[in-house]
């Protein structure tokens, strides 16, 4: 036996990514997902029968193997957890694709990617159309009726194409938001989702787990996965929104009795702001944690004056993608009045440091440094980007996350801004020169400069100034339109001004507080 064989990390176990049987051997009568806008509603024994069909038609039907791997285009349906578990045990990986992005930008993620099947609901029909496979690859559309793949599913053996798996197999391929032109792909092994799932248990100390969950984050962002992952480790229940929606959010949290939930801050505001929030019941819900963006105290004050205490949680997709959380003691709702703008200290198995962003060095406790993390639920870099992964992956084991944090005497962290020029809009995460990147291939367009822009409702929203080239005619407006075929809708500009030049540091990079200025001024002409 070689080295690599005898590592743990190396070994093939038959544990490994098969989620569903296993809790269905644990507890197989337990309730475990409801489907709301099915009324779909399925213990653990049937998820695993699903999720063995699901595997044999990838095997049998479509003819996958270990490390093949298939793009899945849905909003949250079961169809989506199937090819989850399927994958877990088959070894085949799974790449969500975010339905918000445009045809442009998945095309480039499709082609990283090289899926041999596209699975897409049938209401992205026209979507996965504009979408190029590799040769050979199958697309299969999932409806809400009798389709082929319910029939082809149905039709496969029920027999457990569970595999044994090496914690260090690839089990996700998660896009996400950069800091440069380009969109992120990252390898996400068995081993990441294992351990992040082990973290939040232990870290929260079982409170997080068991309860009944209102899964109202998209299942093609990591933290939709990293949510039915614990709670399903924990055989706890999940209601899945198929999008959310925070009229259906308060119908559901009183329906089916739900005990928790995470959203990112709009979805609170929405939440808060729906004309049934004032008559609702949630007395079921014991807590709520915020992720992927912070979130503000007036956020929170509706929950608290309802009795829901709300915690932030933080992380990212290439290090947990939960690193920190606030565990409260025993007083949750004074402490999140108290303690709510920190997201708390870094999980059980989650090491930090706070460091200066040139030297690397840790930076002494009240100053404001950039984070690194390091933990058994470290991802396994950018898919075929090795320079690209050496930056984010130092030397050591230590993720470097590019957002910017201070500890205070408490050993509590709070988020103090980015290190770098990404931004957040609605949980969604904005690189200013990936738009960038896009305004200046508009024909007219001579320079650009995108920053983020305070948003009540959002966060930040994108805003853009523009310098035209000598001689050409075009309007804000319309580069606002070319923009907006190109993007996704949370990376257009909501308001692009026409500038005579470019303001630069002195080191002669574009300087984007001013750039901030010269928007909020209007520029040359408003658009
Ligand atoms: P993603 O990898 O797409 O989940 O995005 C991770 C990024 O979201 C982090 O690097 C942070 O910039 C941001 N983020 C996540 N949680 C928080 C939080 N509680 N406060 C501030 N920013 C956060």
């Amino acid at each position: 036996m070689d080295e690599r064989s005898l590592c743990y990390d190396h070994l093939p176990m038959e544990w490994v990514g098969d989620w569903s049987g296993r809790r269905a051997a644990i507890t197989p009568e337990r309730p475990a997902v409801f489907e709301p806008e099915s009324g779909r509603r399925l213990t653990f024994r049937e998820m695993d029968g699903r999720a063995c069909r699901t595997a044999g038609f990838l095997v049998h039907g479509l003819g996958l193997a270990k490390g093949d791997r298939v793009c899945l285009l849905t909003r949250n349906r079961l169809e989506a957890l199937d090819l989850y578990f399927a994958c877990g045990k088959t070894g085949v990986i799974l790449a969500p694709l975010s339905y918000r992005l445009a045809a442009r930008e998945l095309n480039d993620l499709v082609r990283r990617i090289a899926p041999r099947a596209l699975f897409h609901e049938a209401c992205f029909g026209d979507l996965a159309a504009a979408l190029v496979l590799p040769e050979g690859a199958t697309r299969i559309e999932i409806d809400d009726g009798r389709g082929r793949y319910l029939e082809e599913v149905e039709a496969a053996s029920a027999a457990d194409e569970n595999r044994p798996l090496a914690p260090a197999d690839p089990f996700l391929y998660v896009h996400t938001g950069g800091t440069t032109a380009t969109p992120k792909i990252c390898v996400v092994p068995h081993r990441q989702m294992v351990w992040n799932a082990v973290d939040i248990l232990a870290t929260s100390g079982g409170a997080l787990g068991p309860q009944r969950e209102l899964l109202t984050f998209p299942l093609f962002h990591i933290g939709g996965w990293n949510t039915v992952t614990p709670v399903y480790y924990a055989g706890g229940y999940t209601v899945l929104m198929r999008a959310f929606d925070p009229a259906a959010a308060l119908e559901l949290i009183e329906a089916e009795g739900i005990t928790h939930f995470g959203a990112v801050e709009a979805m609170l505001q929405f939440i808060a702001a729906d004309p049934g929030f004032p008559g609702a019941d949630l007395t079921t819900l014991e807590s709520i944690t915020t992720a992927g963006a912070p979130c503000a105290a007036r956020t929170m004050q509706p929950f608290l004056e309802r009795g829901v205490p709300v915690h932030q949680s933080y992380g990212l997709t290439e290090a947990g993608p939960s690193n920190f959380m606030y565990v409260p003691g025993d007083a949750p709702l004074d402490e999140s009045r108290t303690y709510g703008d920190t997201i708390g200290t870094s999980m059980f198995h989650t090491d930090y440091r706070i460091v200066d962003p040139e030297s690397l060095e840790p930076v002494p406790a009240g100053e404001t440094g950039v984070l690194l993390m390091r933990s058994p639920h470290n991802f396994d870099g950018y898919l075929d980007e090795p320079e690209r992964t050496e930056k984010a992956l130092l030397d050591g084991g230590w993720v470097y996350s590019g957002d910017l944090g201070r500890r205070d005497g408490y050993g509590l962290v709070r988020i103090v801004g980015r290190a770098d020029n990404m931004f957040i809009s609605g949980g969604e995460n904005v690189s200013p020169e990936e738009v960038e990147q896009v305004l200046l291939a508009h024909p007219a367009v001579e320079r650009a400069a995108v920053v983020g822009i305070d948003d009540a409702r959002w966060g930040w929203v994108p805003a853009a100034a523009v310098v035209v080239r000598d001689g050409a005619e075009v309007t804000a407006e319309e580069i606002r339109r070319w923009a907006a075929g190109e993007l996704a809708k949370f990376k257009v500009p909501r308001r692009v001004v026409l500038a005579d030049d470019l303001p630069l540091t002195g080191a002669g990079k574009i300087d984007r507080n001013t750039v901030k200025e010269q928007i909020m001024n209007g520029g040359r002409q408003d658009g």
